[in-house]
């Protein structure tokens, strides 16, 4: 067995440690010894899409963000759609969640139209949303730790749906309580680096998740995640 993970925008993208995400979904099957490799895309480059099991996009200011509009239409935006809608894995990060909805007005008034892959949109405001944060993963039981900072406020439409109820901090946009968007198998969500490797219940839902995609069924040999439940649960219980 083997997964193929597309970075999107690896050297445009990348905050906060979003990068540590592919290393940990690189570990986590290299640990069950299932076959990984890794490529970029970036500006210029050609996106085929199909190619991939995870489509991977992380997180970016608002002028890296204004930096890859032209880049990002036509080709590139008709790969990423084809790609959620036959049920690719995508792991997209605060930038990037912005990035597959269909516009990001920046807190200045820039207009950033973007991919519309999923129903939402979202407009900048003034104060940052910045921290440590928690919600809720309704679909797997279990709370998940991340980090959060953004501008942007991201509001769904209906045909997606949110991860879960936030327990502290931001999320989606500090008005409704709610964090992330599902759709498919999309996982888009506010969190930065930090994400996978403090939450391997998570990583390995987006890998089985590409597995079953790929190859109809996937069980994953559950890890020991001594360590991993360690520093979730320390964080857990400081936001409680
Ligand atoms: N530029 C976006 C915002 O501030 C995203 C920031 C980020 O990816 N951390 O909302």
């Amino acid at each position: 067995m083997e997964l193929k993970i597309c970075h999107l925008y690896p050297d445009i993208l990348n905050l906060y440690g979003d990068r540590g995400n592919i290393l940990c979904m690189q570990k986590r099957l290299a640990w069950r010894g299932i076959d990984v490799s890794v490529e970029g895309v970036s500006i210029g480059e050609s996106l085929k899409a199909s190619d991939y099991d995870i489509l991977f996009v992380g997180g970016g200011q608002d002028f890296e963000q204004e930096v890859l509009l032209a880049d990002l239409e036509g080709e590139k935006t008709a790969e990423i759609k084809a790609a959620i809608e036959d049920g690719v894995t995508t792991l997209a990060i605060c930038g990037g969640y912005q990035m597959l909805g269909q516009y990001y007005k920046t807190w200045d008034g820039q207009q950033c139209d973007f991919t519309g892959a999923l129903d939402l949109y979202t407009i900048g405001s003034k104060d940052r949303m910045i921290g440590n944060y928690m919600y809720e993963c309704e679909e797997l039981g279990v709370n998940v730790v991340g980090f959060e900072n953004h501008s942007g406020k991201t509001y769904l439409g209906s045909s997606v749906r949110p991860i879960g109820k936030v327990l502290a901090g931001y999320g989606n946009n500090g008005e409704d309580h709610m964090e992330g968007a599902r759709y498919k198998n999309v996982y888009a969500t506010y969190s930065h680096g930090c994400l996978l490797p403090k939450n391997p219940a998570i990583c390995d839902f987006l890998l089985k998740t590409a597995l079953e995609h790929k190859y109809g069924s996937a069980e994953l040999e559950p890890l020991p995640d001594v360590l991993e439940k360690a520093a979730h649960d320390r964080m857990e219980a400081r936001l409680k």
